[in-house]
């Protein structure tokens, strides 16, 4: 199948991609390897915008699970974006990427505001522009703040980097029989209940006509892979 060709994309991990092999916080080398994958597809000519989880170190859900109040601890979590957003900022200027850090909840000293016409300027200088404390309010995920970006920031694609090669009919790590789709319509995401990304996320996306393209970020080079058509990865987008 050809694949359509993207220019802008908008890159969303988990923060669990930046703990490597570790059970929680910030892998330097982790961080440096992904940085690395970004360089690579950066220095292809792609525009990239960045999304990065904060689950790696806080999730507001874990910390009402244990009685916190529910946006008290999503604030928690928005911060924990914000720590892993400077660490991926540090990682990619440290291999000579020039990024920005944009923030949903504003903190002057450590990095700008979300501003899209800024976010647009930075792109045109071939900087990376890191969206950093989801969409600013409790109850929400980084998944929707990615798909709100990427509408935003007008991206023709979200990648979501996971550590599978795209969205199976059953858990390819259970089911050694589990398909796996080449490409996938929204609305059978939906109605499967597919864990992509959260169902506000993906509505968003069919909504807005971006396709998201699901694929394994942990195998070395395979986003630059994906990006020039190759590789394997499963593309949800309309019609099919
Ligand atoms: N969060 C939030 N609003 C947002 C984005 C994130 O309240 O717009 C909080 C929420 O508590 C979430 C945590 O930040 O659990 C970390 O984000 P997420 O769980 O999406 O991180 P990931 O699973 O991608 O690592």
């Amino acid at each position: 199948m050809t694949r359509p060709r993207f220019n802008r994309i908008l890159l969303k991990l988990s923060g669990e991609a930046l703990m490597g092999s570790g059970q929680f916080g910030i892998d330097q080398d982790a961080v440096a390897s992904l940085a690395g994958e970004v360089k690579a597809a950066r220095d292809q000519g792609f525009e990239l915008c960045l999304v990065i989880g904060g689950g790696n170190i806080f999730r507001g859900m874990a910390g009402a699970a244990k009685g916190m109040d529910r946006a008290q601890a999503d604030y928690m979590g928005m911060l924990a974006t914000v720590m892993n957003a400077l660490a991926m900022q540090n990682a990619l200027e440290q291999i000579g990427v020039e990024t920005r850090v944009q923030s949903a909840i504003k903190m002057d000293q450590v990095c700008e505001p979300v501003i899209r016409r800024r976010a647009e300027r930075h792109l045109a200088k071939r900087r990376v522009v890191i969206f950093a404390a989801g969409v600013g309010s409790p109850y929400f995920t980084t998944d929707t703040g990615a798909a709100l970006r990427a509408a935003e920031m007008k991206c023709d694609a979200l990648f979501k980097g996971t550590s599978v090669d795209g969205i199976y009919d059953a858990d390819p790590k259970k089911v050694a029989s589990a398909k796996r789709y080449d490409t996938i319509g929204f609305d059978r995401v939906l109605a499967d209940d597919l864990k992509v990304m959260d169902a506000s996320a993906v509505a968003l996306c069919r909504d807005n006509d971006i396709p998201i393209v699901v694929f394994n970020v942990r195998q070395p080079g395979n986003l630059a892979e994906v990006l020039a058509g190759r590789g394997t990865a499963t593309i949800v987008q309309d019609g099919e």
